[in-house]
């Protein structure tokens, strides 16, 4: 990778760290970054690059055919199950003790294990849910 390449790959995974609640869509994204030292196809390009790497989450909301990305790279997201909503497109940790006992159940009661930071459990957050 170039010098300019890795300038613009940085911009934007900064960016993607502050917005780690939420998915946002490619055109947003881009928009966003606008004033900074990074194309608009190089958006596109190294967001594609960094799904590939999984360090980058594609997502759907309810009715919308648009796709909305999140990153999920950060030291903080090792391991922990993503609770997504499809509705606002907020992006929430399950706690670590409900993922436990949640793992737990599935071991013994399928012998199924679950692969934490590839999981995202899609729904409404409780904000979406109270606006009914
Ligand atoms: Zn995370
Ligand atoms: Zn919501």
């Amino acid at each position: 990778m170039n010098k300019y390449s890795t300038i613009q790959r940085k911009i934007l995974v900064e960016y993607l760290e502050k917005h780690h609640d939420f998915a946002l869509s490619a055109a947003r994204i881009a928009e966003d970054l606008a004033g900074e030292n990074i194309s608009v196809s190089a958006v596109y390009r190294n967001l594609a690059a960094l799904e590939e790497e999984g360090a980058v989450r594609r997502m759907a909301k309810s009715g919308e055919r648009l796709a909305y990305y999140q990153y999920v790279g950060m030291e903080k997201c090792r391991n922990r199950i993503h609770l997504s909503c499809t509705s606002c497109g907020r992006s929430f940790h399950l706690d670590v003790k409900e993922a436990d006992g949640l793992a737990e159940a599935l071991l013994e009661t399928e012998g199924f294990e679950i692969n934490r930071e590839e999981t995202v459990l899609k729904g409404l957050c409780a904000e979406c849910r109270a606006q009914g």
